[in-house]
């Protein structure tokens, strides 16, 4: 199912693109930091920008075109996304269009940028306008970027691009000259929290400050793990802050298989993070129910060892998209945390 409405935080930028959709420019780059809800802006922006009931600027969620987006049926509407993010979504594809995500999941794949271009240049359906939706275009290879930016030279009169991407600079600049930007603010804070709270997680203010105050990826967290600081990697630290053996064989043996290697190393950068704030008597940023065992352990350690250790786990993060060991690159990872508070 498409989602057809904008979160609070969304309304009123969304009213103010909105309101002027008849002189809006061909093409928009929509950017903003991760889980800010960059992709149900761009769903509900479609369907606005599509819906026959003109009452209202927002989508009616009454008429036939706005029934159709929330189906993914719309013949005026493209949506093209990763294969990987499309399940995460819950989003239904064609055969046609799964087919050509199967290959490599996490690109959007130059044939889909091709399979579009019939349509692209084809009258509208219904209401003399089209909408391309391009999610995430940071996951464009350069084929397919090179296939967009033809399109981009050569719109047809009725069509309308709306590319979103979580990083202006993964996109080949000559795409984002022929675009106008649309920059998504990180939501404020009291929107966002009471956004959370409707939406029965506990400790939000603990969730959106682990998230940088984006609520969509504080909720996903919330629903995956009971604190933000997963209780296998609290146990580890609060041994190293009492200065106490730890056995890592056995904590390889009891990793939990359902947290990613690249979100382990984010956790971690984030402790290491705060662990710098606190050895310089600032409150952690990300971890901010920990502050106790973040005392204890910063003064295991000094603050040009958690720097090293910070700008390691940078170079980790790199490495930990590609095919590697889990049990190795982990036990590498643990390695260099004890080492620091020793
Ligand atoms: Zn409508």
């Amino acid at each position: 199912m498409i989602e057809n409405s904008f979160f609070p935080w969304q309304i009123e930028i969304a009213d103010k693109y909105l309101g002027k959709s008849d002189k809006i420019h061909h093409a928009i780059i929509l950017y903003g930091l991760k889980g800010i809800g960059k992709f149900e802006f761009s769903t509900a922006f479609a369907a606005s920008f599509l819906c026959e009931n003109h009452d209202s600027k927002f989508a009616c969620k009454k008429c036939i075109s706005c029934n159709l987006i929330e189906k993914n049926n719309h013949p005026d509407f493209k949506l093209l996304i990763p294969n990987s993010i499309a399940d995460e979504k819950k989003i239904s594809m064609s055969f046609d269009e799964k087919k050509n995500t199967s290959y490599s999941s996490n690109e959007i794949r130059v044939n889909q940028i091709r399979d579009i271009i019939p349509w692209v240049n084809i009258k509208s359906y219904r209401n003399n306008k089209k909408i391309v939706v391009i999610y995430k275009a940071d996951y464009l290879n350069t084929i397919s970027s090179n296939a967009l930016l033809k399109m981009l030279e050569e719109p047809s009169d009725d069509i309308f691009f709306l590319i979103v991407s979580d990083c202006l600079d993964k996109l080949l600049p000559t795409i984002v000259s022929r675009c106008q930007i649309l920059h998504l603010p990180i939501p404020d804070y009291q929107i966002a929290l009471s956004w959370l709270k409707n939406n029965n997680v506990d400790n939000s203010n603990h969730w959106l400050s682990f998230s940088s105050n984006a609520p969509i990826d504080a909720l996903h967290y919330s629903m995956r793990r009971k604190n933000p600081c997963p209780s296998w990697v609290y146990n580890f630290l609060e041994l190293l802050s009492n200065n106490l053996d730890v056995n890592v064989f056995s904590m390889l043996d009891s990793y939990p298989d359902d947290i990613f290697i690249n979100e382990l190393i984010d956790i971690f950068q984030k402790l290491f993070f705060d662990l710098i704030l606190v050895s310089y008597k600032f409150y952690p940023k990300y971890f901010i129910d920990m502050k106790n065992i973040l005392d204890k352990l910063s003064i295991r350690s000094t603050t040009a060892i958690l720097i090293n250790n910070f700008i390691w786990l940078n170079r980790k993060k790199k490495l930990s998209d590609q095919q590697v060991n889990k049990k190795i690159f982990l036990n590498s990872i643990l390695n260099k945390v004890i080492v620091s508070f020793t």
